[in-house]
């Protein structure tokens, strides 16, 4: 195949416009200083089983993208072919069978908002603009997600353009070994997802926020008290912290304890918000409320309000279960040297249960530490680039491993899955596209 010819959008490197419909792709405006030759925006699976062949034919590599919410804009890599799956983005809902199906650029939000309108529930991530495509393939940590588990749980199969250029469906019972990898390979899966087909869940009656905000004076007293309290919160609370410049986007440096919570009934709920009510420092929080009833939409804007569009990011993350003293002195180093709002550190409660769920997912631990820089203008890249990547370095020995869902790949190997399951990943790799037709993650973890 010497040229391409599909029913969908073809942009060349030499093409007018083209640097700028590859930034369009981005959601972080950091320049990644990384161009495809070539972008395809296919509006068939035909135009994609067309778009594996050319690539091999012309001997270039593929990336995808959906929603372009990576971080480290892992779809964007030199040389490559980037199929942008934007067009891919309806979805039909089966009330009865409480199953749905969808393409990867269906935003998590758009799904769960539409569920919400008929009592059902889907473990969409925390914001607007997230596509399912990446955010499924790496994991998904979701509203509600201490319940429900990894959002790739509820994923019963997936339709995929394989390396081969074939079009196949992947489950439990068909092409297993994608359907396995399909759940937690993230930025690293090699094929072509083009529609999920995904589980749904009854709409928890009960849903709403309790927060307690308090300034940087009682750090030490808040994350000892969080750390302590963690492994009896409840799995209907996503119990987190973000630490910022700005709490409340307005008022003092400081942190706001906030606990989300879904609850099925109202049992479930009181013994839900009981360790924020019980909490022995809420007494030194500066704002406090009780228990409020959200709607979806509230805690979507309560969300992103932490994370505006048009910044430049820069991100890394850690999951760890070291004690609370070893992480203090950092904490309080982070705490000294955070950059402006919307920066701000995330601390989330995870402890994480026994999962039985056989998927390349297999990265987690107690507790989540995120640190999200951002700032406004490129000028300040130089002063605000490497905060994040910095401080997680110097907390590797206390780190077990990261989430890809906020990986830094291109600054910083680390561990993204288990051993076994990256070798395993390897093999299917091997079998499933033995030319490395696709491109892997940034990196790897250093053995
Ligand atoms: C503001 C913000 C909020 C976030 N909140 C959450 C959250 O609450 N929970 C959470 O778990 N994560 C969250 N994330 C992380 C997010 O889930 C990941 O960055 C995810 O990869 C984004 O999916 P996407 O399709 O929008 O991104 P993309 O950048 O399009 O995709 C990321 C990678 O996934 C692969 N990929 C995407 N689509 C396909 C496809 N169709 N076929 C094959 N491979 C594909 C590609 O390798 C691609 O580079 C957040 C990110 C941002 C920026």
């Amino acid at each position: 195949m010497n040229s391409l010819s599909i029913k969908g959008q073809v942009f060349n490197k030499t093409d007018e416009g083209f640097d700028k419909a590859i930034l369009a792709t981005l959601f972080n405006k950091l320049e990644p200083n990384r161009r495809p030759e070539m972008m395809v925006v296919p509006e068939t699976v035909d135009d994609i089983i067309d778009t594996v062949r050319y690539a091999k034919a012309q001997g270039r590599k593929l990336s995808v993208c959906s929603g372009g919410h990576s971080w480290s804009a892992n779809h964007l890599r030199n040389g490559s072919i980037l199929i942008n799956m934007k067009r891919f983005n309806k979805y039909e809902v089966n009330k009865e069978a409480m199953t749905a199906t969808a393409g990867p650029a269906v935003g998590g939000s758009v799904l769960l908002t539409e569920l919400v309108k008929h009592d059902l529930f889907f473990p969409a991530g925390h914001c607007k603009g997230v596509c399912i495509g990446g955010y499924l393939l790496q994991g998904g940590f979701a509203w509600n997600g201490r319940k429900l588990g990894m959002a790739c749980e509820s994923v019963m199969g997936l339709d995929i353009v394989t390396a081969d250029g074939e079009l196949i469906h992947a489950s439990a019972t068909e092409n297993a070994d994608l359907y396995w990898a399909a759940r937690g390979s993230g930025g690293g899966f090699f094929g072509v997802v083009v529609r999920f087909h995904l589980r749904l869940y009854k709409l928890p009656p009960y849903r709403g926020m309790v927060s307690h905000v308090f300034t940087m004076k009682h750090l030490e007293h808040v994350f000892r008290w969080a750390y302590e309290v963690g492994p009896s919160v409840p799995k209907a609370v996503e119990f987190q912290m973000l630490m910022s410049r700005h709490t409340l986007n307005y008022f003092a440096p400081g942190i706001e304890a906030v606990a989300p919570i879904f609850a099925d009934s109202k049992d479930e709920l009181n013994e839900a918000m009981a360790f924020m009510k019980n909490s022995p420092i809420k007494r030194k929080a500066y704002f406090r409320t009780p228990y409020v009833p959200f709607s979806m939409e509230t805690m979507y804007n309560f969300a992103m309000s932490h994370y505006p569009d048009d910044h430049h990011w820069g991100v890394d993350n850690m999951w760890t279960g070291a004690s609370i003293d070893d992480l203090m002195p950092f904490l309080r180093d982070i705490a000294a040297t955070l950059p402006p709002p919307p920066t701000h550190l995330l601390w989330l409660n995870w402890q994480p249960p026994v999962r039985t769920t056989e998927m390349a997912f297999s990265m987690e631990d107690k507790i989540y530490i995120a640190l999200y820089g951002a700032w406004k203008s490129s000028k300040d890249t130089p002063q605000y680039g490497n905060w994040a990547t910095n401080h997680i370095k110097r907390m590797e020995h206390l780190c077990t491993g990261i989430q890809l869902a906020d990986e830094g790949l291109h600054k910083r190997p680390a561990r993204f899955v288990s051993d076994a399951h990256l070798q395993k990943l390897d093999e299917i790799r091997a079998k499933r596209d033995g030319l490395g037709v696709f491109n892997e993650w940034h990196s790897r973890p250093q053995v």
